[in-house]
């Protein structure tokens, strides 16, 4: 129960990595709401985790919409009785180069994945100043570290991440609020895809992966994790390792 009496917010929360998340945190105590574009997913979701005995709401959420992404924060608020924790996770991919990527493509993956978490946190950072603290936690990628062939613009959105995380530490740190990223490195490279394919249950192992980056988010949401702020943990299996 290492996230005993902690309220979190977790975007992008009906699928993968979210879900993942919003599990694990449910499992460890804390009462989660689950926001998405996805809002049955969500619901969904959220229904699976009270069933497992966890505490749990859904919400629909499009945090590429200033009005949608305040009425998100007040609503997981006003469910949950406060915030503690907020993981902004929900990110779209993109593919192409400098010529085939549309312009209207990049202004849209830089602002749903980079400026929908300076939305959120503006949303909610004076709240958590009054609340004398919180945590912030960012999905970032390896993509964010390590150049990718026709990715610029999701690697350029998750550079950002890295950099906002670091920077709104700096930012925090003197009012008790916490901010860290994670960079997955799940990408799906024919090395990685050769890999799942030769397991026994190939979408097992995929879950095993989405639950490895949940449980580096609930050591960063934690208390155990109180001195950590600013850093960019990476999980990739030793992707970029040689760097
Ligand atoms: P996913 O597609 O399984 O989940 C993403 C969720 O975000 C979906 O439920 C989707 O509905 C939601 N979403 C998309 N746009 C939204 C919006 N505008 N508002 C609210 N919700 C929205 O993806 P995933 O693989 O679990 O990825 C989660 C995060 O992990 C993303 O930030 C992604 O960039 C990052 N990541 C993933 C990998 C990987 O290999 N899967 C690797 C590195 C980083």
């Amino acid at each position: 129960m290492r996230l005993a009496g902690k309220r979190a917010l977790v975007t992008g929360g009906a699928s993968g990595i979210g879900a993942a998340t919003a599990e694990r945190f449910a499992a460890e105590g804390a009462t989660v709401a689950i926001a998405d574009l996805n809002g049955a997913g969500a619901d969904k979701h959220a229904e699976a985790i009270r069933a497992q005995g966890g505490t749990a709401v859904g919400l629909a959420a499009d945090v590429g919409d200033v009005e949608s992404v305040a009425a998100m924060v007040d609503r997981a608020w006003e469910a949950l009785e406060g915030l503690d924790i907020i993981v902004n996770n929900a990110a779209i991919p993109t593919m192409g180069t400098v010529e085939t990527l549309a312009a209207d493509e990049w202004d849209r993956v830089l602002d749903i994945d980079l400026s929908s978490i300076y939305r959120t946190c503006r949303a909610v950072w004076p709240r958590f100043v009054a609340a004398g603290g919180g945590t912030i936690l960012n999905t970032a990628s390896v993509a964010g570290i390590i150049g990718m062939a026709g990715q610029h613009g999701y690697s350029a959105a998750k550079a950002g991440v890295v950099m906002l995380t670091k920077c709104m530490a700096l930012d925090g740190a003197a009012t008790g609020i916490r901010v860290n990223c994670v960079c997955p490195g799940f990408v799906e490279t024919p090395m990685v895809l050769t890999y799942f394919d030769a397991q026994d249950d190939p979408e097992a192992s995929r879950a095993a992966v989405n639950a490895e980056i949940a449980a580096a988010f609930l050591y960063l949401a934690s208390d155990e994790a109180r001195w950590v702020t600013g850093t960019a943990l990476v999980i990739d299996g030793g992707l970029t390792a040689g760097l």
